[in-house]
C-alpha cells in the first residue's frame, strides 16, 4: 500500500503549511497538536461531554439544529475554503458544505429516537439503555477533508459523546471552521475540538489515549490496520473506513450512451481521490470498442481547470505528494487507450487516464486515488462477478445493464458495501455507507449511525415479592 504515513519521517513538525494545490501559494500554516495538548483536549472534552449527555434530548437536538443553521448561513465560505485547501471544484465543495449541513439536522433527528428496548423475561422486566461512550476520537483523510469530518462527528455528537476530530495534515482548515461555527451555535466548549497535527504524532497520541472510547478512522487500509491493532490492545472500540478499487461493470444490454457518459465522473470526480472511484472499468467484451469510442469524448468533456471557475469538473491533486504517487503508478507518457489534457502553470495537475488493464497488474490491483481507471474486457455474468470480486477492497461499485434481474443478482454477489444500479451514486446522509473486506469495519451515516457511537446496557429488574 502506499497511502501510509505510520512512522515520522523527521522531527515533528511545529506547524503545518496549509498550501492551494492549484496555484501552489502557501494559504496558511496552523500550529500542530502536542500530545501534551492531546491529554488537556481529551480533559476539556470529558468535562463537555458529562454536561452535554446530561441535556435534555430535546435541547440536544435542538442545540445540533442550530448548528446546522449557522452552517447552512456559511456554505459559500466554507466551499471557498475546501476549494483552497483541497482543490476541489467550488460547485463540488458547496455541494460538501450543504451535505454537512444536512447531515447535522438528520442526526438531530436521531437524538429523541435512540432508544432502549423493553425485552419480555421471566420475574421481572428487562430493560435496554443506548449509552454514550464518552469522548470519540475522528481521525480524517484529505480527499473529503468537510464531508467526512461531518460524518464521524455529527451521529456521534448525537449520540452524546464528545468529539476530538484530527483532520489531515494538508486540510485543517474546512474542519478548524467548523468548530468555530459549533461555538457559535451555541455547542458546549470543549465538546466538539478539532486537533490539528501529524498522524504520526498528534492522531497516535489520540488512539493510544486512555480516555478515548472509540476511535473512527478513515484513510488508508495500511494505516487503518495499525490504529486497529492499537485499539485492540485495550479493546478500544473502532470504525474503519478505508481504500478501495472498486469496479464500473458493463454489460452489452446496458444503455451504453449513458453508460459512457457517467463513467468519467465515477473515477474523474474529486481527481480521483475518491475511495469510492469506479477505477476497474469491466466492459463485456461484445461492446467494449463501441464503449470507448462513447468515452474517449465524455473524458475529454470532462475539463480540468481553475476550481473557481465555473464549467470546471475536475481540479488538481491535493499535493505534490500524492501526485508523485500517481506518478509512481502510470508515468504521464505511458501507452495509455485515452489521455485528458491539464492547465500549464502551476499546480499539481494530473492528466485523466485510461490504460487498458491487464488482470493481476499492479494499475489494476492497487487503489491509485488518482485520476486513472483501467478497463479490462469479460465474457458473461460470472466473470463480470469474478472479476469485480478479485481484490481485498470491497468498498463500492457499479452494475450498467437493462435487465432488472440480472441487476440484483449482481449485486447480491459483488462482495462490497455500496453497489449502484444504472448510476455511480454511492453517499447520501440518510442510507448507510461502509466497506466489505479490507475497506473497512463498521458502517457510518443513515439510520443506524447512531447506534454504532453507544453502548448498550441490559437492566434486570426482579418484580418478585420480597420474602
Ligand atoms: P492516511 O491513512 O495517510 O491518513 C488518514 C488520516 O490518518 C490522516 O489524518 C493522518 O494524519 C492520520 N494518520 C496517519 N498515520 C497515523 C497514525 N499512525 N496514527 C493515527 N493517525 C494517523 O490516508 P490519506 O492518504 O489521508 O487518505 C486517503 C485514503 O483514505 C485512501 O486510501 C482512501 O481510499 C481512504 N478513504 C476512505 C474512505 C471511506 O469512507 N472508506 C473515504 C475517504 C478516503
Amino acid at each position: 500500500m502506499q497511502h501510509e504515513q505510520e512512522q515520522p519521517t523527521g522531527p515533528p513538525a511545529e506547524k503545518l503549511d496549509i498550501v492551494n494545490p492549484a496555484t501552489e501559494e502557501l494559504i496558511t500554516t496552523v500550529p500542530v497538536t502536542t500530545p501534551e495538548e492531546v491529554d488537556r483536549a481529551v480533559g476539556r472534552a470529558a468535562a463537555a461531554q458529562t454536561q452535554w449527555a446530561g441535556l435534555p434530548p430535546a435541547d440536544r437536538a435542538r442545540l445540533l439544529r442550530r448548528f446546522a443553521s449557522v452552517v447552512d448561513g456559511h456554505i459559500e465560505e466554507l466551499g471557498v475554503l475546501e476549494m483552497r485547501e483541497a482543490g476541489h471544484p467550488l460547485s463540488n465543495a458547496c455541494w460538501e458544505a450543504s451535505n454537512v449541513r444536512d447531515l447535522l439536522d438528520y442526526s438531530a433527528g436521531g437524538v429523541e429516537r435512540l432508544t432502549g428496548r423493553q425485552i419480555p423475561v421471566a420475574g421481572g422486566v428487562n430493560i435496554t439503555f443506548a449509552e454514550p461512550l464518552g469522548v470519540v476520537a475522528v481521525i480524517a483523510p484529505w480527499n473529503f477533508p468537510m464531508p467526512i469530518a461531518a460524518w464521524g462527528s455529527a451521529p456521534t455528537l448525537a449520540a452524546g459523546n464528545a468529539v476530538l476530530l484530527k483532520p489531515a495534515e494538508t486540510t485543517p482548515l474546512t474542519a478548524l471552521r467548523l468548530a468555530e461555527l459549533a461555538l457559535e451555535a451555541g455547542l458546549p466548549e470543549g465538546l466538539f475540538q478539532v486537533l490539528p497535527g501529524e498522524g504520526p504524532v498528534t492522531g497516535s497520541a489520540l488512539v493510544e489515549h486512555p480516555r478515548v472510547a472509540k476511535v473512527v478512522f478513515t484513510g488508508s487500509t495500511a494505516v487503518g490496520k495499525r490504529i486497529m491493532a492499537r485499539c485492540a490492545a485495550s479493546v478500544k472500540r473502532v470504525t474503519l473506513e478505508l481504500g478501495g478499487k472498486s469496479p464500473n461493470i458493463i454489460f452489452a444490454d446496458a444503455d451504453l450512451e449513458r453508460a459512457a457518459t457517467a463513467a468519467p465522473g465515477s473515477f474523474l470526480d474529486n481527481t480521483g481521490q475518491d475511495c469510492c472511484a469506479r477505477s476497474r472499468i469491466l466492459v463485456q467484451r461484445s461492446v467494449h470498442d463501441r464503449f470507448l469510442e462513447l468515452l474517449e469524448p465524455a473524458v475529454h468533456a470532462f475539463r480540468a481547470g481553475d476550481p473557481a471557475e465555473a464549467g470546471t469538473a475536475m481540479g488538481p491533486l491535493v499535493s505534490a505528494r500524492q501526485r508523485e504517487r500517481v506518478r509512481g503508478y502510470v508515468p504521464e507518457d505511458a501507452p495509455a487507450l485515452i489521455r485528458g489534457s491539464i492547465p500549464e502553470g502551476p499546480g499539481f495537475w494530473y492528466p485523466a487516464t485510461v490504460l487498458q488493464g491487464t488482470v493481476g497488474e499492479r494499475a489494476a490491483v492497487e487503489e491509485i486515488f488518482g485520476p486513472v481507471a483501467v478497463v479490462i474486457p469479460f465474457d458473461d455474468e460470472e466473470e463480470a462477478v469474478r472479476l469485480a470480486n478479485d481484490t481485498d477492497y470491497g468498498l463500492s461499485g457499479s452494475i450498467w445493464t437493462r435487465d432488472s434481474a440480472r441487476a440484483l443478482r449482481v449485486s447480491r454477489a459483488v462482495a462490497a458495501g455500496n453497489l449502484s444500479v444504472n448510476s455511480h451514486s454511492s453517499v447520501r446522509y440518510s442510507t448507510p455507507f461502509g466497506g466489505y473486506k479490507q475497506s473497512g469495519l463498521g458502517r457510518e451515516l443513515g439510520p443506524d449511525a447512531l447506534a454504532a457511537f453507544t453502548e448498550t446496557k441490559n437492566v434486570f429488574i426482579s418484580t418478585e415479592e420480597s420474602q
